[in-house]
């Protein structure tokens, strides 16, 4: 039998994750960054292996299974809109996708939300290849103005400083978003903290201008993301994450 990919964790042939990479992922523990970011996996070993894939190596696929991880192992609760900071234009053009964009897609499918472009990069900076005191400043990111008070999953693939969720999440904040949760498929152990724990899941990572997460004001998700673009929200397909990596091959 010809295998045309190979695993996107130890690079066996066969499909885009091997059964021994997708234990090691599902049983990984959730993370949580000093910035509060959540994420299903430590940046090491197999997940770092693998979020390198979808990153570097055009592991397109691998972001189908990223983002069950996020929407399944974190407790995201309501979701208006999920949005991606984007990477700069030519590390885009370059790769022929921006990999944050791939991943924010899939988990609002996943979620059964929308997912809009909110955010734009500023000069076109990167972060990769800077100092880590380069890259603690974070780059500059622009938001489109809202008017409708929203709660925004903002997802990147991989936290190391945190500072470009932070700078995502104070120009979201900046342009009227209402709450903004942050998420990324990986982040560094070095930088994390404890394992997440059921309680800290809802409070930690989330960032609000001027109100609790309890005071927020609730609004259906229809009209919440109409308020942003004419849209049609996709019900998610929901299916065992085991069986949706064998399609995914
Ligand atoms: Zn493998």
């Amino acid at each position: 039998m010809m295998f045309t990919s190979s695993c996107a964790g130890c690079n066996q042939p066969g499909v885009v994750l091997c059964h021994r990479c997708r234990f090691a992922l599902a049983s990984a523990k959730a993370q949580v960054s000093d910035g509060g970011v959540l994420s299903p996996l430590p940046f090491e070993g197999v997940a770092r292996r693998v979020v390198h894939g979808l990153k570097y190596r055009n592991r397109r696929q691998v972001a189908k299974v990223l983002a069950t991880l996020i929407a399944r192992r974190l407790k995201l609760g309501r979701v208006d809109v999920v949005t991606w900071a984007p990477t700069s234009g030519s590390r885009a053009r370059a790769r022929g996708y921006d990999q944050a964009e791939l991943l924010a897609r899939a988990v609002a499918h996943e979620l059964g939300v929308p997912c809009r472009r909110l955010l734009y990069r500023c000069h076109g900076q990167q972060q990769t290849g800077h100092t880590r005191a380069e890259r603690l400043q974070g780059p500059q990111f622009r938001a489109r103005p809202v008017s409708q008070r929203l709660r925004v999953l903002l997802v990147d693939d991989v936290v190391t400083t945190g500072a470009t969720m932070a700078a995502a999440r104070d120009a979201l904040l900046g342009a009227g978003i209402g709450e903004v949760l942050c998420v990324a498929a990986a982040s560094t152990p070095a930088h994390a903290g404890q394992p997440v724990k059921p309680a800290q899941r809802r409070t930690v990572a989330m960032a609000s201008a001027g109100s609790s997460p309890t005071t927020t004001p609730r609004m259906p998700t229809a009209s919440a993301a109409a308020t942003l673009e004419g849209t049609s929200s996709r019900k998610a397909v929901r299916s065992g994450w085991a069986p949706s990596l064998a399609r995914a091959s």
